[in-house]
């Protein structure tokens, strides 16, 4: 039931009010609907005739405001997981639900408008265009949405000012430090006012300060109603995580503690 799932910007309590209005009072009544569940997803792919099993019946649920964060060595499945979240690839096999939609059987359209309007996506190597400046690199989250000319200037100027970057619109990506570049991208991917935003090692290129910045920024968005879910290599990552998961030969396990 999409109505009780908590909207990006809107405070807790408000959440919480809506929630106790529409769910009756009972033992579940704290629990929200999740934002995503997959039951037995499977992602295999073909290569020369052989057979790569990316990810082998992943279950797990994913609730509406947590921040999770996907660890395991390099080939588990991690990139695979975070695209089928993402709607830019569907499953081999299994269900894949984002706010009761099943993604698995979804229309390329249909994968097309979610990803335009629902996620962000926040990459190692920040992908912004180097001929476009910071503000032109965030407006293009936009294009898809049709939304008027003054909207998109307020929406894009509104996302730099969230990332502390109000004084660098101007400014193209050479011209930017590599924590800049970073919040340009998050600025991009906040702009369309997503639910969740999915991260595939978003610090992976940043040194420690730089780093800490971004999570402190990651954090502030998860806290004001924004999904994350990071794949991660760094355990300074993992720590600020509400639930943590490992991917090992395409199986995931809880490893929160
Ligand atoms: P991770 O991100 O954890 O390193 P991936 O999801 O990228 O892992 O890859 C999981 C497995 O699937 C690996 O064995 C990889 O070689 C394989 N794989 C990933 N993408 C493709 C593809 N497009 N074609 C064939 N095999 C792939
Ligand atoms: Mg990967």
């Amino acid at each position: 039931m999409s109505g009780t799932a908590a909207h990006p910007y809107t405070s807790q309590k408000e959440n919480d009010m809506t929630m106790a209005d529409l769910a009756p009072a009972g033992p579940d009544s704290a629990q929200p609907d999740p934002l995503y569940r997959a039951s037995g997803v499977t992602r295999t792919y073909t290569q020369k005739g052989r057979i790569v099993k990316a990810l082998t019946g992943v279950d797990l649920e994913i609730l509406p405001g947590e921040f999770v964060t996907i660890q395991g060595p390099t080939g588990g499945g991690k990139s695979t997981l975070l695209q089928l979240l993402g709607a830019l690839d569907t499953p081999t096999d299994g269900s894949l639900m984002l706010d009761g939609r099943e993604l698995s059987s979804a229309s390329p359209a249909e994968l097309g408008r979610i990803r335009a309007q629902e996620i962000g996506f926040v990459f190692q190597g920040f992908n912004l265009i180097p001929t476009l400046t910071a503000s032109e690199n965030v407006d293009m989250a936009l294009e898809p949405l049709g939304l008027g000319v003054a909207e998109r200037r307020s929406r894009v100027a509104a996302a730099l000012v969230h990332v502390g970057l109000e004084d660098r619109g101007d400014h193209r990506p050479a011209e930017l430090s590599g924590g800049q570049q970073q919040r340009v991208a998050i600025a991009r991917a906040i702009v369309k006012r997503p639910r969740v935003l999915l991260a595939d090692e978003p610090t992976g290129n940043l040194d420690e300060g730089m780093r800490d910045g971004i999570l402190d920024l990651l954090e502030e968005l998860c806290a004001e109603g924004i999904t994350m879910i990071v794949v991660t290599h760094d355990s300074a990552v993992a720590r600020r995580a509400t639930r943590r998961f490992r991917l090992t030969k395409g199986v995931v396990q809880d490893i929160t503690r």
